[in-house]
C-alpha cells in the first residue's frame, strides 16, 4: 500500500490511498480540476479511481466532489447524515439553480453508506471508519488495511478521544491534523473571536500542542511515518508544526523511542508517495 496527501489546508483536502490494483481518494476538497491534475502528477489516471470517501460535508473536504463526479465514474462512500448535510447547501447559481439539487443529481445512484465501526471493502483494501469529534454532521477517520499493513487518516478533530487513540494503535502510517499553534491562534489578528472559539473547541480543530501530547503519551510508536495535515495558513507555520511534533517524539520515555519520520503536507502540491 502507499499514500500521498494530494493537498491539505483550510482551502482544500484530498488524500490518495493505493494498492497495486486499487486507488481510493479520501475527500475531494480541492477543485475537481486540481484533483485531476494532482492525480496525474502522482501517476494515477483518473479512470483508475475506484472510490471516493467523504469524511464530512465541509467545503474543504467535499467542495470539489460534484464537478469531479462528472469526470470520474466511481462510487462515493459517505454517511447518511453527511449526505443530507451535503445536499442542504443553499447556494443558487446565476440561472437560479440550487447547488443542493445539483449535488443530489450528481450523486444519484452513486453513493454507498458509511456507518460508524462497520468495515467495508474497496478492491483489495479494507476500510474501518471511526467517529471524529468535529462540528460537522458526522465526521469520520479511516483505517485502511491491506495485507497486514495499516494507514490511518484523522483530519478535523477537536480532540483525541479514547476511540481515536485505540484506532491509531498499530498503524504504519498516520495522516493526522496539526491545525494551529495555540499561541498563534490566540494572537492572530485576522480571525474573529467567534472563529477562534470554534477552532479551539473540543469539536473544532487539533492544535500542534494537542498532537504533541498524543505523540509523547498516547502514540504507540508503531508508525514509521506521520503526515501532518490541515495546517492553518494564518495560525500555524510548517516549521513550528514540525518542530513541535519532533520534540514531542523526543520526549517519549527512552523505553518507547519511536523511529518515526514527520512529513508536512502542503495546500498546493502533493507530498511524495509514502510506501509500505
Ligand atoms: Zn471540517
Ligand atoms: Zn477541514
Amino acid at each position: 500500500m502507499k499514500v500521498t496527501v494530494l493537498g491539505s489546508g483550510s482551502t482544500g483536502n484530498a488524500v490518495l490511498i493505493s494498492s497495486d490494483t486499487t486507488n481510493v481518494l479520501v475527500d475531494a476538497g480541492l477543485s475537481a480540476r486540481e484533483i485531476l491534475r494532482r492525480l496525474s502528477e502522482v501517476g494515477v489516471a483518473s479512470d483508475k479511481l475506484d472510490a471516493i470517501l467523504i469524511t464530512h460535508e465541509h467545503g474543504d473536504h467535499a467542495g470539489g466532489l460534484r464537478v469531479l463526479l462528472s469526470q470520474v465514474g466511481c462510487p462515493v462512500f459517505m454517511s447518511g447524515a453527511t449526505e443530507d448535510a451535503y445536499y442542504s447547501n443553499r447556494k443558487i447559481d446565476a440561472k437560479g439553480n440550487g447547488e443542493g439539487i445539483k449535488r443530489r443529481d450528481a450523486l444519484k445512484g452513486r453513493t454507498a453508506d458509511i456507518v460508524s465501526d462497520q468495515e467495508f471493502r474497496i478492491g483489495d483494501i479494507d476500510f474501518e471508519p471511526f467517529s471524529l469529534p468535529h462540528d460537522a454532521a458526522d465526521n469520520f477517520g479511516f483505517v485502511a488495511k491491506h495485507h497486514g499493513t495499516k494507514i490511518a487518516t484523522a483530519m478535523d478533530l477537536g480532540h483525541f478521544t479514547p476511540l481515536i487513540k485505540e484506532k491509531l494503535l498499530g498503524c504504519d502510517v498516520i495522516v493526522v491534523e496539526s491545525n494551529h499553534s495555540r499561541d498563534m491562534l490566540r494572537t492572530c489578528s485576522v480571525y474573529s473571536w467567534e472563529l477562534k472559539q470554534r477552532i479551539a473547541a473540543k469539536t473544532g480543530h487539533l492544535s500542534n500542542e494537542d498532537l504533541a501530547d498524543w505523540l509523547t503519551d498516547g502514540f504507540d510508536g508503531s508508525a514509521r511515518h506521520i503526515v501532518l495535515t490541515h495546517l492553518s495558513q494564518r495560525a500555524n507555520d510548517p516549521h513550528l508544526a514540525r518542530i513541535t511534533a519532533e520534540s514531542a517524539l523526543k520526549m517519549r520515555s527512552p523505553l518507547f523511542r519511536a523511529e518515526t519520520t514527520i512529513t508536512i503536507s502542503a495546500p498546493k502540491s502533493p507530498t511524495p508517495w509514502i510506501y509500505l
